[in-house]
C-alpha cells in the first residue's frame, strides 16, 4: 500500500474529497490507464465526465464499453504515433499530448475532414528531460507560427509533465513558468491560437500545479490507487 490508496475508501469518495480541494473551475480528468471498466463506471457515477487515456486501442475500447454514456469527454494524454493520428481523432475530444510541428501538421490535415475541430494542447518541456516528448521553450516560440496556420485545429493551451526528483519549490517555479509562457503566447495577436488552458498537475504534484493556475489536473492513481 502506497500514501495514495488510502485517500479515502472508495473511487467516489476520492472524488468528492478530491473536488473539495479544487477550485471550481478547475477540470478534473481521471486518468483511466489500466483502470478496469468498473471502476470507470463508478467514477463516472460519482460526477466524473472527463477521463484520460495514454493508448488509442485502450481508449477506443472503452468507448466501445461505455458508450451508453455518451456525455464522456475523452483525453489523449499520452504520445501519440503519426500513424494512429485518424484514429485518435475518432476516439477523442482532446488532445493533450501534441508534442512537435509534424504531429500538428498531421494532425490539422486529417481533421479537415470533421465537422468538430479537435481541441489540443502543445506540450512543453520547461525542463529539459530524455525521458519525455514535447517542446523546449525556444522551439516552440519558433514554431507558433506555422502552427498558427493550422486551420482545422483548435488549440487551447499548454500541457506539462515535471520531469522526477524536484523539491516542491522546483515544481512550483516550473508550473509557474508554463502560465507565464502561456501569457507572454497570449499577449501577440495570434489569428487562431488560444493558449488559455494549462493542463498540468498529476497525483503528486496537482496542489501545486493549482496554485500556479493549472486549468486541468490529469489525476491517476490518487483516485483509482496504484496501477499494476
Ligand atoms: C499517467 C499519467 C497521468 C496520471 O498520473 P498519476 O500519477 O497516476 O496521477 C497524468 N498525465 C500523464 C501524461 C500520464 O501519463
Amino acid at each position: 500500500m502506497t500514501a495514495f490508496s488510502q485517500v479515502g475508501a472508495t473511487i467516489a469518495g476520492r472524488v468528492f474529497q478530491i473536488r473539495q480541494t479544487l477550485p471550481p473551475s478547475v477540470r478534473l480528468i481521471a486518468v483511466s490507464k489500466q483502470v478496469s471498466i468498473a471502476a470507470m463506471r463508478e467514477a463516472y457515477a460519482a460526477g466524473i465526465r472527463d477521463f484520460g487515456e495514454s493508448r488509442v486501442q485502450e481508449a477506443e475500447e472503452k468507448r466501445l464499453q461505455l458508450r451508453d454514456l455518451p456525455d464522456i469527454t475523452w483525453h489523449l494524454i499520452g504520445h501519440l504515433q503519426s500513424n494512429k493520428v485518424q484514429r485518435a481523432l475518432e476516439v477523442f475530444h482532446w488532445i493533450h499530448s501534441v508534442d512537435s510541428l509534424k504531429l500538428a501538421e498531421r494532425l490539422n490535415r486529417y481533421a479537415a475532414g470533421y465537422e468538430q475541430r479537435p481541441r489540443i494542447c502543445l506540450q512543453v518541456k520547461l525542463l529539459p528531460d530524455p525521458n519525455k516528448q514535447g517542446w523546449s521553450v525556444g522551439d516552440l516560440l519558433t514554431d507558433l507560427s506555422q502552427l498558427d496556420q493550422l486551420e482545422h485545429l483548435e488549440i487551447c493551451g499548454l500541457m506539462t509533465i515535471l520531469p522526477l526528483g524536484l523539491s516542491e519549490a522546483e515544481k512550483l517555479e516550473a508550473f509557474l513558468q508554463t502560465r507565464n509562457l502561456a501569457d507572454s503566447i497570449c499577449q501577440k495577436d495570434w489569428q487562431r491560437i488560444q493558449v488559455k488552458e494549462l493542463s498540468m498537475g498529476m497525483s503528486n504534484d496537482y496542489t501545486i500545479a493549482v496554485q500556479a493556475g493549472a486549468t486541468m489536473v490529469r489525476l491517476g492513481r490518487i483516485l483509482f490507487g496504484d496501477r499494476p
